[in-house]
């Protein structure tokens, strides 16, 4: 039986009493258009990033905003999801006391953010058809548990997860209910950001990294209740997002229409990528996937990626990750990279 949600029961001490850093440009919000701005100690020669960034990137959320249809006050902006999912441990997990709840084969990064805040991670595997289960994981619970990291569409396997299951355990847990979505554009299963409202446990974590096309400048977004969204505001460094990040996320962002095409290349590409990986003689599983990546077992993974290495290829070697015996994971390239792949796995 799940009892109220209580936010402070779940935060760390530390963080529930903390007052935060006041940066100049957190205690001057005016317009600065037409301000002689000595707040900050700036160097007040223009060089086009001479000037601290937005430390609430409010222009930048207010496009997020538009284009998902969740309110700023429910966003929060990180130097990656990385720094999302960080600040998430040092908001809730107090070092060598609380834990967290991960489900392999999934992203290898909360395993390694819990290492760094010496937060036990309690690991429950998914079932053979990739999937939570219920009963193994509130074995794995008890009052010092705090997050639960759920990955839809999960990477390295591609699928989604059951929605009925999630809500069982949004309901069920306590603690906070992290659904990384890094994947989302990629699936036409609907995203958690429609229930935000309906669970004050859950937190929503997209990225631009992958289907939007910007890696390179690193952007993470947290969706949350006010309430947590306003902790994460507190401990995130001031200026976490950069100025150059800020611009080029709106002018990526508004390009809906090349975003578009781009999409459904990638989709169109790993549909005959799916059949043509079919053919291959060594290739033994290719699973469905709902992400701009194919998982697939073969006989001897170790073998195929050196092989695949020596002809100028680099795929991920999923091997030895739980489930995934002699898996490898291919990332859906140009139609002229995925050419040339299934032209070298058919000559080795
Ligand atoms: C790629 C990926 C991310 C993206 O991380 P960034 O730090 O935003 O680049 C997050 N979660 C999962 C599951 C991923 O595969």
């Amino acid at each position: 039986m799940s009892k109220a949600f209580d936010l402070n029961r779940l935060l760390r001490p530390s963080i529930s009493n903390l007052k935060p850093y006041s940066s100049a440009r957190d205690e001057y919000t005016g317009s600065v258009n037409d301000m002689i701005l000595l707040d900050a100690n700036e160097s007040p020669f223009d060089t086009g990033v001479n000037r601290y960034p937005d430390p609430r990137q409010r222009q930048l959320k207010e496009v997020i905003s538009g284009l998902k249809g969740v309110s700023r006050g429910n966003i929060l902006l990180g130097n990656g999801s990385d720094e999302v999912l960080d600040l998430l441990f040092r908001a809730f997990c107090e070092p060598g006391v609380d834990n967290c709840i991960t489900l392999p084969p999934t992203y290898g990064m909360y395993k390694v953010l819990a290492g760094i805040n010496n937060v036990e991670n309690r690991e429950v595997l998914l079932s053979n058809g990739f999937q939570p289960e219920v009963p193994g994981i509130e074995k794995a619970i008890d009052d010092r548990s705090k997050l639960l990291f759920v990955c839809s569409p999960n990477n390295p396997t591609g699928n989604t997860m059951d929605a009925g299951t999630i809500r069982t355990l949004l309901k069920r847990f306590e603690g906070i209910v992290v659904m990384d979505e890094a994947y989302i554009d990629f699936t036409e299963t609907n995203s958690w950001l429609n229930e935000l409202g309906d669970f004050e446990n859950l937190v929503v974590v997209q990225t631009l990294s992958k289907a939007h096309g910007m890696a390179g400048i690193r952007l993470g977004i947290c969706y949350a209740s006010a309430a947590i969204i306003d902790v994460l505001n507190r401990i995130k460094a001031p200026y976490n997002v950069n100025e150059l990040t800020i611009a080029r996320a709106i002018e990526g962002l508004r390009d809906t229409g090349y975003f578009q095409e781009r999409l459904s290349m990638i989709n169109s590409e790993k549909k005959q990528m799916q059949e043509k990986l079919d053919e291959i003689e060594f290739i033994e599983e290719v699973f469905p996937s709902e992400a701009n990546f194919l998982l697939i077992r073969v006989d001897d993974a170790n073998l195929r990626y050196d092989q695949l290495i020596e002809k100028g290829v680099v795929v991920r070697n999923r091997h030895g990750q739980p489930l995934c015996e002699n898996t490898l994971r291919i990332t859906i390239g140009t139609p002229e990279e995925n050419y040339r792949l299934i032209q070298i796995l058919q000559t080795i």
